[in-house]
């Protein structure tokens, strides 16, 4: 693989900016990878594991004269974070992020961009429950999706270049309109997270009961739902304040069909749930049919620790 940009800046040097400066390296796609992170103490991991070839202490330095900026920072920190890179992005740059969210980061960011600069949204559907600059590796994005949602009108070699980076990176790359992106993550990601969370809090109070037994017996499940529900507090925050309508409107489909489900079982209606699992049962044989999944028995738990769904 050949070299894509001459110079790449990842502010923020998190699990997502660790692992893509890992795929880059693997397959020798930058120049020069410099790096910002905005405390004193995450630029100094970085520095003593050699994340990027430069750490620098102002987001300046890290972004003058680079060909691709990715920002790699919270959803709701994004618009800040553009404020201050403006004045110093090189003309004919690209700017990218990595944000969970898109249409709010293209609302926060858009207006930041300078004229001469190309500005494309995207989002790798990988992840773990793990965050800070230790926790990147170089196979995260092998074989996962990565989302490029560029506005019409996006100059369409640099939305090439981009998409050559990811794939160089190990990603399967896909173009998607950001609102279209938003509902979809919704429902894959997002609303799936918050049902994590608010299943591991009821069990927490539980606890209290029942002495730890909800751990002690926890089958596959609940361990799904306890990883996913470790997932950093900020970025989550984030996803939710800022996908507002479209989690908001899978939820309202979601306690309908919960309502219905809790019915069924109060009337002892068997044929509803029997008509439901077997619907359910269906799709999942869609997603393996795919190839979106393994049919390995516990979902290949085994073979796959490192990976969680995406978000
Ligand atoms: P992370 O490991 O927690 O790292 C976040 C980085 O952002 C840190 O370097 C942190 O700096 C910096 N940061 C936090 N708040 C900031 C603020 N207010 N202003 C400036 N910098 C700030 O996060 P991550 O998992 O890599 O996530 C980064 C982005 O990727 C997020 O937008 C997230 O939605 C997206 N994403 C995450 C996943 C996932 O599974 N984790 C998957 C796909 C996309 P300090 O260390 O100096 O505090």
């Amino acid at each position: 693989m050949s070299v894509i940009y001459t110079r790449v800046a990842l502010i923020g040097l998190g699990l997502i900016a660790g692992s893509m400066a890992h795929a880059m390296r693997r397959a020798g796609l930058a120049g020069e990878i410099t790096g910002y992170a905005r405390s004193a103490d995450t630029r100094a991991v970085a520095r003593e594991i050699g994340l990027c070839d430069r750490i620098t202490d102002t987001v300046a330095e890290a972004v003058a004269g680079a060909d691709l900026v990715v920002l790699c920072v919270p959803v709701g920190a994004m618009g800040a974070v553009a404020e201050e890179i403006a004045p110093h992005l090189a003309p004919g740059a690209t700017v990218t992020d990595v944000g969970s969210v898109k249409r709010d980061v293209i609302t926060q960011v858009g207006p930041h961009i300078p004229a001469g600069v190309h500005f494309v949204p995207g989002h790798p559907l990988a992840g773990t429950e793990h965050s800070g600059p230790r926790s990147g590796f170089a196979e995260l994005f092998d074989n996962r999706y990565v989302l490029l949602t560029p506005e019409p009108g996006t100059d369409a070699d640099a939305i090439a270049r981009l998409r050559a980076l990811w794939e160089g990176c190990g990603a399967k790359v896909e173009e998607m309109d950001a609102d279209h992106h938003d509902l979809v993550l919704a429902v894959t990601s997002h609303t799936p997270h918050l049902i994590a969370y608010t299943m591991v809090g009821v069990a927490d109070d539980l606890r209290r009961v029942t002495d730890s037994e909800v751990i002690k017996y926890s089958a596959a499940g609940f361990r799904d739902f306890t990883r996913i529900a470790a997932s950093d507090p900020t970025m989550w925050r984030d996803v939710f304040l800022t996908n507002k309508d479209a989690t908001l409107e899978i939820l309202g489909r979601f306690t309908e069909e919960l309502f219905a489900l809790q019915r069924a079982i109060r009337t002892g209606d068997g044929d509803h749930l029997h008509a439901y699992f077997t619907r359910t049962r269906a799709i999942r044989r869609g997603i393996i049919e795919a190839g979106q999944d393994t049919d390995a028995p516990d979902f290949g738990r085994v073979q796959r620790k490192r990976e969680t769904p995406a978000t």
